[in-house]
C-alpha cells in the first residue's frame, strides 16, 4: 500500500520536449523517472515497481528451466579479460584505475567470471546435467554515442543466463526450452505479437547468433521479413542479397524494432580460455560447451511503455502497472481508505492512495490517468452519504456506487 503524501512523487503540468521519443516525456511528466546525467536516469518508486515485476515475470519464467539465481559483481577483473582478449579487443568496456595504479573494469558481460567461478562445481559427467545459473545485474557500455538510452545505454539492468553442457546436442535441447520459455516470457509482458524472432551475425562465436526484436516504428533499426515463411534477419545478415535463411525466398518486407532479447552459442570459446574441462564417461577430459542467454529488462521496459502508449496516456499491461487500483481521498477520510485499501490488498490487488493535501480532486483524477492505474476509486462525504464508494474502470466512462 502506497500513501502518496508520504511518497517522493510529483507529476508535471505538461510534457517535457527531452528526447527522441514520447514516452520519455510522458514518464517524466507521470512523475516515474528524474534525469541523472545524458541518457542515465533515476527511477522513482512507481518505475521502480514496474521494473521489478518484469523481473519477477522473468525470474518466474527463468526458473521454470531448473536454474538458480546468483549475483556476480559489477566490478570487472581485468587478468580474466586479458585471458580471453578482449580487454583491448572490446572498446565498449569501461575501463578504471584504483587505488595502487591497478586497472579494473565494469563488466559489460559475464562470461569472463561465470566460466572460472564454474570451474569449482564442474568436473564430471555427472555435474553436466544441463547446468545453468543466472542473474539480474546492472552492466555498463562505454558508448561513443549514447544517442538513446533504450537503443545504446551506458547503464542497463540485464538479465543473463549462462548454461553449461556436456555436447553440442545437449546444448541444442535446452536451447529450444529456453526459447519457449522467452516466447512465454513476451507473451505475459504483452510483446508476444509485436516481437520477432531474428537471426543475426554470430560474431567470433557462431555463424548465427538469435534475436527477439519487437517492432517499434519509431526506431532505426532494421528487420527483414521474408514474404514466403515470415522468418525475420537482423540487417547485419543480410547485405545485399536477401536469402531467407528458413526457406531461401529471396522477397522481404522491412519492419522497424529494438532488439530486446539475444543469445549466442559461445561453444567452447570460454570453457578454453579458462580451462573448464569435464571427465567424460570414457575417462577422458573435454571441453564444456557454453549458451549465453541475455534479456535486457530495463530495455524492455521502455519499449513496453513506447509500444502501448496511447494518443494521451502510458498504457501499461495489468500484470505490470505500477498498482492495479487508486483510491482518491476527499476530506477526512483516510481510515476509510485505509480499511479499504487493506480489504483490496487482501486479494492480491496494490492499492495507492492519494491523501495529499496540496492536490485537489481533479489534480488527484488527473494524476491517476498520467500514472495509468487500471481502477479509480474516489471516497468522499457524497459516496458515504451512499455508504460507499465510487468505482470507474480506467478504460471506460462510467462510474458507480459500491458499499463497503
Ligand atoms: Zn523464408
Amino acid at each position: 500500500m502506497i500513501q502518496l503524501s508520504k511518497f517522493p512523487f510529483k507529476t508535471l503540468k505538461s510534457e517535457p520536449k527531452v528526447s527522441d521519443n514520447r514516452s520519455t516525456s510522458l514518464l517524466l511528466q507521470a512523475g516515474f523517472i528524474r534525469q541523472e546525467i545524458a541518457w542515465v536516469y533515476n527511477y522513482l518508486p512507481f518505475w521502480l515497481k514496474v521494473l521489478r515485476k518484469i523481473e519477477n515475470i522473468v525470474r518466474e519464467e527463468i526458473n521454470s528451466l531448473w536454474a538458480q539465481e546468483i549475483l556476480m559483481p559489477a566490478l570487472a577483473n581485468k587478468e580474466s579479460w586479458v585471458k580471453t582478449n578482449r580487454w583491448d579487443s572490446v572498446d565498449v568496456l569501461f575501463k578504471f584505475e584504483g587505488s595502487g595504479g591497478k586497472e579494473y573494469g565494469l563488466n559489460p558481460t559475464h562470461e569472463e567470471v561465470v566460466t572460472p567461478l564454474m570451474q569449482e562445481f564442474i568436473q564430471s559427467y555427472k555435474d553436466l546435467n544441463n547446468m545453468s545459473v543466472y542473474q539480474f545485474q546492472n552492466k555498463f557500455r562505454n558508448e561513443a554515442r549514447a544517442k538513446s538510452w533504450i537503443l545504446r545505454g551506458r547503464e542497463f539492468l540485464m538479465k543473463d543466463l549462462y548454461s553449461f553442457h556436456k555436447s553440442e546436442q545437449d546444448l541444442e535441447v535446452y536451447f529450444e526450452e529456453v526459447r519457449k520459455v522467452y516466447i512465454r516470457i513476451f507473451d505475459r509482458l504483452w510483446l508476444g505479437k509485436d516481437t520477432l524472432y531474428a537471426f543475426a551475425s554470430g560474431w567470433a562465436f557462431s555463424k548465427f547468433s538469435y534475436e527477439f526484436q519487437t517492432i517499434l516504428w519509431i526506431w532505426e533499426d532494421n528487420i527483414y521479413v521474408c514474404e514466403k515463411c515470415g522468418q525475420a534477419h537482423n540487417n547485419e545478415i543480410v547485405w545485399e542479397n536477401f536469402e531467407c535463411v528458413g526457406c531461401k525466398w529471396d522477397i522481404y518486407k522491412v519492419v522497424k524494432t529494438s532488439e530486446v532479447w539475444n543469445i549466442f552459442k559461445l561453444w567452447t570459446k570460454f570453457s578454453d580460455a579458462f580451462g573448464l574441462k569435464y571427465t567424460d564417461v570414457d575417462w577422458k577430459d573435454k571441453p564444456v560447451f557454453m549458451w549465453c542467454y541475455g534479456i535486457w529488462v530495463s530495455r524492455v521496459m521502455w519499449v513496453i511503455a513506447e509500444a502501448m502508449m496511447d494518443k494521451y496516456w502510458l498504457v501499461w499491461p495489468e500484470s505490470i502497472a505500477p498498482a492495479t487500483h487508486y483510491i482518491i481521498v476527499i476530506w477526512d477520510n483516510l481510515d476509510k481508505a485505509i480499511e479499504l485499501a487493506k480489504k483490496i490488498e487482501g486479494e492480491w490487488w496494490e492499492v495507492i492512495i492519494d491523501d495529499r493535501e496540496k492536490a485537489g480532486f481533479g489534480q488527484k483524477a488527473n494524476d491517476s490517468d498520467l500514472i495509468w492505474i487500471p481502477y479509480r476509486i474516489v471516497i468522499s462525504p457524497k459516496t458515504l452519504e451512499f455508504w460507499g464508494y465510487e468505482l470507474k474502470e480506467r478504460k471506460s466512462d462510467e462510474t458507480k456506487i459500491i458499499n463497503f
